[in-house]
Order: structure tokens, then C-alpha cells, then sequence
């Protein structure tokens, strides 16, 4: 296949376009995976961080009193919560919150929430007016001290990002005493550090795996590509031996007129009997010319599978003995004996083209008298079995080798090319013979051997 242009051209283009789509596909779908990943990732970080807000709002409410002020049984539920001590200093001395944040400590092991234990959490206090009292984990240190979510309104989850790249997300939620004074704000939030990395080892594997997946493709679309094509270049071989195979066939004849008719026109002048020879081989070469064409239609007719409106139905035995009574003169000039053995007693119907049945069998008896030497024996017996009329041929002639039993069926295909010209046989016949059983949803099945004789098989459907 890769020795013609056209279709190695069409294999290159057609593996380009499967692999190319395929490529899309993939990437679509990893991005699509990607997504939906980063998006279960997502949504269970914000649940998380939801629920431990909710969790700290409702347990450290009840336990406020004054507004801006944190009672001991709230400082003791947080742990490592560090308290502003002087609120009066100005914004640059509070940039440095870490200072202030290390000299009150609660560090009671009690009631300690783990998730914020772990560390990935930060908690803050702000009061009314959104001034920082306390702050309990690891909150981003660029952080301003007062209440940063301006933009945030309450139970709002927002994304923040520090100035070395590390992402926060965090909630704000409104504190109330329990006489529904408000008493300032809780900001819950979490690093996104580690989800980011493992987005970003998913990342990297992705952009890995894709050319690696893209080499597999594009090996598996050169394969696959040579796999859908093979049948269609094996017809093309077909249709190329068939085109050169009849214009052989075609140039003999009208060689052997061109020839005759040259030979003829050199002559001064020419005799009746001259002439009439000259016209015999014209008319029997003409006469194979037609022949062949016309068989060159029937195939390409049965191979368009025509649907016949001449299709009725036709008895077996009626054709078995019009064929017999045709080829009576034959058999006896080459000395051999043909019989039929009719083995049913009722009329065997098959729906079909009564001419094509005829010609099916006619070609296999022909044949089988061709390749019978004189005195041997041709046997046509027809019999049935379930819904099938089974017409056998058997004939004690050269036979045919097993290598060339599973070709005798092809378009010009002859065992004994000289031997079969002679008896007038262009290699179509068998051909014709399995387009018509094909056609007639029948098969014809060969049993031979060598010097000992053939037994052809017609199978075909019985018409109840
Ligand atoms: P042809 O027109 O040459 O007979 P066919 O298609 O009818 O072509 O047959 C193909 C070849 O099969 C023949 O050339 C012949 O060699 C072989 N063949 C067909 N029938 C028989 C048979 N009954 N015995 C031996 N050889 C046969």
C-alpha cells in the first residue's frame, strides 16, 4: 500500500486527521478531569471551612458578653490565641502584629478544634468597627489588622493572596451578645497551600502524559488508519488486475481481426473463398468479443445487485433437463457419458431469473465436459435437504490441484491458461456461475481432486 502515492498520501492524511481529533478529545477530556478535580477540591474545602466557621460562631457566641471584649471561656475553646494588647498604637507599630501576638498565649489543650489544630487555619477577631483584637493560627502575614473584607459581606467566602503568591480563603461572620448587641466579627480562613500544590503536581503530570498519550495515538492512528484501508486498496488491486485482465482478453480477438483483415487488404485481389474464410474468423472473433462483453455486464450487473423484477419461480428439473438435451451433442463428441439423477419426485421450485439458473449450471456442466478426457463420465443430481435444493456436478475429468481450488472462482482466473483457451473459456465462467448463486442467495461449494475429478455443489434456497 505504501509503495502507491495516492493511498500512502491518504494514509499519512487520514491518521493526521484520527490523531488530530483524537488529540482534541483528550485534551478536552483532561482539561474536563482538571476541572472537575479542582472543583470537588473546591467544594470541599469551602464545606470544611463552613462548618468549622458555624462550629466557632456557635460555640463562642453564647460565651460573649461585652461587645470588642473576648471572655476567658472563649479565649480557653481557641488554641494558641493571641490577644492585641494595646489597640491605641498606630498602623505601622501594628504591621508588626507578631510582636504583640507572643506575649498572651492560651494554650489549653481543651476543646481544642482539630481541624484548626492542624495548622492550615487562621481565626481573628475584629470588633464593631473592624479593629483586630485576637487572632488564633497561622493567618497570612500581610494581612492588615483591620477588617479586611470591605467588599465582604457576611457569610460571603472570598479568595485572598499574600504577596509570596499563597492563596487564603476565608469567611467573615457577625458576633452577637446575647442581648443581640452586636459584638464585632469572626474571620474564619484556611491556606490554600496544599491544594494548590496537588492542582499543580496534577498539572504537571497532565502536561507530561499528554505527548506520551499523543505519541501512543499517533502510532495507534497510523496503524488504524492502514487498517480501514487495507479492504479498500485490496478492491483496488482488484479492480486494476480485472481493468488489465480484460483488456487482455479484449486485445486478442480484435488482434486476431486486425491481423486477418491487414492480411487480407495486402492481397491485389482476392477469391470468394478468400473472402469467406477472411469474413468466418472476422464473425468468430466478433462473436467472442460479444461474448466477453456481455459477460462482462452480467458481472457488473449482478455485482450492482439489480433487484430483477424478472424473478419467478423456476423448476430445477426443467432446467437440469433442457441443459442435459443442450449438451447431449457435446458430451457424445467427446465421448463422454452425461447423466442426471433426479432424486425427488415433486417439482423444485427456486425464486429467481430462470436465465441465470440456467447459465449457473450450464457453465459448471460445460466446464465439467471440458475437463473430462473421452470416455469418462459427468453425473448432474439434484436433491434437497431442509429449505436447499443441492444440485451436484461430478465429473471423473483432470480435477483441480488444492492451491488453485480457493481461486478457480476469481474474475479470469485459469488453471491451464492454453488448455482453457482452447476450449473457448475466457476465465469468467465459475465467476459468473458464484455471482449468480450469490445473487440468488445461494453458494456453490468445489470438492476435487487432482486426476481423479471435481464435484461442484450448487446450493440454493427452495421456494416453498
Ligand atoms: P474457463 O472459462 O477457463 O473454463 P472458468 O471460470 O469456468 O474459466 O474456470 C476456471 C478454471 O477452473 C478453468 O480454467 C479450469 O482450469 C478450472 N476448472 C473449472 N471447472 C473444472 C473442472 N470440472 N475440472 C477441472 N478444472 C476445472
Amino acid at each position: 500500500m505504501n509503495q502507491n502515492q495516492l493511498f500512502r498520501s491518504t494514509r499519512w492524511r487520514l491518521a493526521g486527521w484520527y490523531a488530530g481529533v483524537m488529540g482534541l478529545i483528550l485534551g478536552v477530556s483532561g482539561f474536563g478531569v482538571y476541572e472537575a478535580i479542582a472543583h470537588a477540591h473546591r467544594v470541599s474545602a469551602n464545606q470544611e471551612l463552613k462548618s468549622v466557621a458555624g462550629m466557632l460562631h456557635d460555640s463562642l457566641e453564647p460565651t460573649l458578653r461585652q461587645p470588642g471584649r473576648l471572655e476567658t471561656a472563649a479565649k480557653r475553646r481557641l488554641p494558641n490565641l493571641c490577644l492585641m494588647r494595646d489597640r491605641t498604637v498606630d498602623n505601622q507599630t501594628q504591621s508588626t502584629l507578631g510582636e504583640f501576638c507572643t506575649a498572651e498565649r492560651h494554650t489549653s489543650p481543651a476543646h481544642r478544634l482539630s481541624a484548626i489544630h492542624q495548622g492550615d487555619y487562621f481565626i481573628r477577631f475584629f470588633d464593631k468597627s473592624g479593629q483586630l483584637i485576637a487572632q488564633s493560627g497561622s493567618p497570612p502575614q500581610q494581612l492588615s489588622t483591620e477588617l479586611i473584607p470591605e467588599n465582604a459581606t457576611e457569610q460571603s467566602l472570598l479568595t485572598l493572596k499574600d504577596t509570596s503568591g499563597l492563596r487564603y480563603r476565608h469567611l467573615v461572620l457577625a458576633l452577637d451578645t446575647p442581648t443581640n448587641e452586636l459584638w464585632g466579627y469572626l474571620q474564619v480562613g484556611r491556606s490554600l497551600a496544599d491544594f494548590d500544590d496537588y492542582l499543580a503536581s496534577v498539572r504537571i503530570m497532565m502536561l507530561l502524559g499528554l505527548p506520551l498519550a499523543m505519541l501512543l495515538v499517533g502510532v495507534a492512528a497510523w496503524w488504524l488508519a492502514e487498517l480501514a484501508m487495507r479492504p479498500i486498496y485490496q478492491s483496488y488491486q482488484q479492480i486494476q488486475q480485472f481493468t488489465a485482465d480484460a483488456a487482455h482478453e479484449l486485445r486478442t480477438p480484435l488482434a486476431a481481426i486486425r491481423a486477418t483483415v491487414e492480411s487480407v487488404l495486402r492481397l491485389a485481389c482476392i477469391s470468394e473463398a478468400e473472402s469467406r474464410e477472411t469474413l468466418q474468423v472476422i464473425e468468430r472473433q466478433n462473436y467472442r468479443l460479444s461474448q466477453l462483453v456481455s459477460d462482462l455486464l452480467l458481472l457488473s450487473r449482478l455485482d450492482r445487485k439489480i433487484q430483477h423484477n424478472q424473478w419467478h419461480l423456476c423448476c430445477i428439473q426443467d432446467l437440469l433437463n433442457d441443459i442435459e438435451e443442450e449438451l447431449a451433442a457435446l458430451a457424445m463428441t467427446q465421448q463422454i457419458k452425461l447423466t442426471t439423477d433426479i432424486q425427488v419426485d415433486q417439482p423444485i421450485q427456486v425464486l429467481g431469473d430462470e436465465e441465470q439458473l440456467y447459465r449457473l449450471i450450464f457453465n459448471i456442466v460445460v466446464n465439467a465436459l471440458h475437463y473430462t478426457p473421452a470416455g469418462g463420465q459427468v453425473k448432474v443430481s439434484l436433491d434437497c435437504r431442509d429449505q436447499w435444493v443441492l444440485i451436484h456436478i461430478q465429473d471423473t475429468g483432470i480435477g483441480i490441484a488444492p492451491e488453485h481450488q480457493k481461486h478457480i472462482f476469481d474474475r479470469f482466473y485459469r488453471i491451464n491458461s492454453d488448455r482453457a483457451r482452447v476450449s473457448g473459456g475466457s476465465g469468467l465462467g465459475l465467476s459468473i456461475a458464484r455471482a449468480i448463486a450469490q445473487a440468488h442467495q445461494g453458494t456453490i461449494q468445489v470438492h476435487s481432486e487432482s486426476g481423479k475429478g471435481s464435484q461442484f455443489t450448487i446450493r440454493l434456497p427452495k421456494s416453498v
